[in-house]
């Protein structure tokens, strides 16, 4: 399973693709992407290996566009299918996860109640919709309140509808980096995902807030302070 994100000039879904398949050793039964095409979200997702969500993007049409997010999923919660696999979507929020959310029943009973309608048996849409009721037009504190109530494992990829040109990724107990590029950036849950464009990373404490554009990146607690992080050095060659 793994994460991956990418945010700069080149053609996202074709960064996503080739990230992806770096992580395909860690196994998965399902995969998909999530890209801003023209300040819209697309996902396209697809059960099984790499090669069907590549069939599934010729027919629907790939997604074009500077910022995306991608998934290979593993199933801990709801089968290997098309609609759970990632990226999951609430209204103002899209997300891809990996880990486990332990208490995401009764998060689930919670957002039933405040309206919200669930598509997947996955824990992961229940985290996409409690960010998405913690929003209030700041992602850095909604993501923050949203992990307050959340129990669990998670290294997460996250777009907000209202901001076409960010990534957010924040983690705990699951791996995930920030790749530092020149005038773009990336995240993944593993340096060989980034190295055929990068080997500048940055690793994230746990519950660490990553905000990322083109120009650069920077870390956040969860209560809202500023960390200073200093840059890693990839020592071995592509
Ligand atoms: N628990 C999530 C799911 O089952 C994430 C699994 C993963 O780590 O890929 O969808």
């Amino acid at each position: 399973c793994g994460i991956v994100g990418y945010i700069g000039e080149k053609d996202s879904a074709d960064v996503l693709l080739d990230e992806l398949g770096k992580l395909e050793y860690r196994g998965y039964d399902s995969a998909g992407i999530a890209v801003f095409e023209q300040g819209k979200i697309k996902i396209v997702k697809a059960k099984g290996h790499l090669s069907e969500l590549k069939k599934k993007l010729e027919k629907t049409g790939t997604p074009r566009g500077v910022c995306g997010i991608g998934h290979t999923r593993w199933a801990t919660h709801g089968g290997p299918s098309d609609v759970n696999a990632h990226p999951h979507a609430a209204p103002n929020v899209t997300i891809v996860h990996n880990g486990i959310i332990e208490n995401y029943l009764q998060l689930k009973e919670m957002l039933k109640g405040q309206g919200y309608d669930f598509v997947s048996d996955t824990d992961t849409e229940v985290m996409a919709k409690l960010i998405d009721y913690s929003y209030h037009g700041d992602p850095l504190k909604a993501i923050a309140a949203a992990l307050g109530h959340a129990r669990g494992s998670y290294a997460l990829g996250i777009l907000f509808a209202d901001f076409p040109e960010r990534i957010y990724a924040v983690r705990k107990d699951s791996p995930l980096i920030v790749g530092a590029g020149q005038g773009e950036n990336f995240i993944a849950s593993d340096i060989p995902a980034i190295l055929k464009y990068t080997r500048h990373y940055y690793l994230l404490d746990e519950n660490e807030i990553a905000e990322i554009t083109m120009q650069g990146v920077t870390f956040h607690t969860l209560s809202g302070e500023t960390v200073e992080k200093e840059e890693q050095t990839a020592a071995f060659d592509i």
